[in-house]
């Protein structure tokens, strides 16, 4: 590896030691002509498993790629597609998968783009999941409402509380906020 400051070729390693819960192994650096130190993080080689059979490296900007596609016109922004990104990575790291299959990749990415934007996600899981007929986009708004906190949350004017609602909608409506926060 390259001296990052004068190109060197020649560095040596000075210090290495197990990161990341034994996940990675964190090297320093010395070059051996300016002198200079730098880090080095030596990491599994994530890979996807394709349906063809090809094994490719995971690429965190192609999984976002797709994804951002689904979220176009939606209030999501570059930042939290990165973040997402970083999150698919780590929950297919931490699921130990050294080749993850490509539908992984997809599943991974459906749980926190739901939390992201509900639009989007039902995009892209129409995708996905290949559905084939409004029953299917039905049957999903339908558990995403059932696992919805507070029923009134997705509404874009989200109803005042009635003067004479019960006690127990009141109580629900003051812990989760009825509004959106996308509106
Ligand atoms: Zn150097």
């Amino acid at each position: 590896m390259h001296c990052p400051y004068c190109r060197h070729t020649d560095t040596r390693v000075i210090d290495s030691r197990t990161a990341d819960d034994g996940g990675a192994i964190r090297r320093r650096r010395q070059c051996s002509d300016c002198q200079k130190r730098f880090s080095t993080v030596e990491q599994m080689q994530l890979a996807v498993l394709k349906r063809s059979g090809a094994t490719e490296p995971f690429d965190r900007a192609k999984a976002i790629a797709g994804v951002a596609k689904a979220c176009k016109g939606r209030p999501v922004g570059d930042d939290d597609l990165a973040r997402l990104g970083q999150q698919v990575e780590d929950a297919l790291r931490a699921s130990g998968w050294a080749e993850a299959p490509a539908h992984e990749v997809g599943l991974a990415i459906l749980g926190p783009l739901r939390e992201l934007d509900e639009v989007a996600y039902l995009r892209f899981a129409s995708v996905y999941r290949s559905f084939e007929s409004a029953d299917d986009f039905e049957t999903e708004i339908a558990m995403l409402r059932a696992e919805r906190p507070a029923p009134a949350e997705a509404r874009a004017d989200p109803p005042p509380i009635p003067a004479d609602a019960a006690p127990g909608d009141t109580a629900r409506a003051g812990v989760t906020p009825a509004r959106s926060r996308h509106t």
